[in-house]
């Protein structure tokens, strides 16, 4: 009797613990709950880039906020330095896959190792394993949640697209963040664009105007901790 239980047991813990193993990820996709603390996390995709991740990382110092930097490993391979810069500023870093393939023309299989290869190139550089992954245009399916449950990522989406990437007027960026924001938001911007970028114009206007509303800038695992 007593071998039965013991036996029943061990099978009980033995399928909490592949449950556990095949748990899926926390997907953030819209409003993380900033606690009613007016806490918002801008986020920077697809650098390090040469020129611009620079000059994002000067404008985040002089107004003494922290963001989260989702980079491609293909570029962190090429700019380890600016890995080391965005570190050692206290900035956060999330996988954005190592070569940022156009989804829609990929195998899964195809993406689910390039989102590996994103982890090893920032392991490298950084010396641990990142935790946050944002899908190449937010596309993503259940391979890729299974992938990311596996691995211990929590997929992270965006609330407030600036859009950016497709050289939206620096005026029109800031009155969208200003309509959409609210406690909690996650804000999409890109440090990687490939000439003329709006994005540290448009930061200059950004930071301060959610600064004077009382929200506080702040990384995205900060946000989820709340
Ligand atoms: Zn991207």
């Amino acid at each position: 009797m007593r071998r039965l239980i013991a036996a029943l047991l061990a099978a009980f813990l033995l399928s909490i613990l592949s449950l556990q193993a095949t748990a899926a990820p926390q997907v953030v996709y819209r409003y993380a709950s900033g606690g009613g603390k007016r806490l918002v996390a801008l986020t920077f995709d697809d650098g390090p880039h040469p020129k611009y991740t620079p000059q994002i990382l000067d404008i985040l110092a002089e107004y003494g906020v922290k963001a989260t930097f989702f980079m491609v490993g293909s570029n962190a391979d090429y700019h380890p330095e600016l890995v080391s810069r965005v570190l050692a500023e206290g900035h956060e870093i999330g996988n954005h896959t190592y070569h940022h393939y156009h989804t829609a023309n990929m195998q899964t299989d195809e993406l689910l190792s390039d989102i590996l290869a994103c982890s090893e190139a920032l392991s490298r550089h950084t010396g641990s394993k990142p935790t946050l992954f944002r899908p190449p245009e937010g596309v993503f399916n259940e391979e890729i949640k299974a992938l990311c449950g596996k691995e211990g990522y929590t997929i992270v989406m965006w609330s407030v697209d600036t859009r950016d990437w497709a050289h939206t007027p620096i005026s029109a960026i800031v009155s969208g963040v200003r309509a959409n924001v609210k406690d909690g938001a996650i804000i999409l911007m890109h440090d990687f664009i490939g000439k003329n970028s709006p994005t540290p114009a448009a930061l200059r206007q950004i930071i301060p105007m959610l600064q004077e509303s009382g929200y506080e800038l702040v990384t995205v695992s900060r946000l989820l901790a709340e």
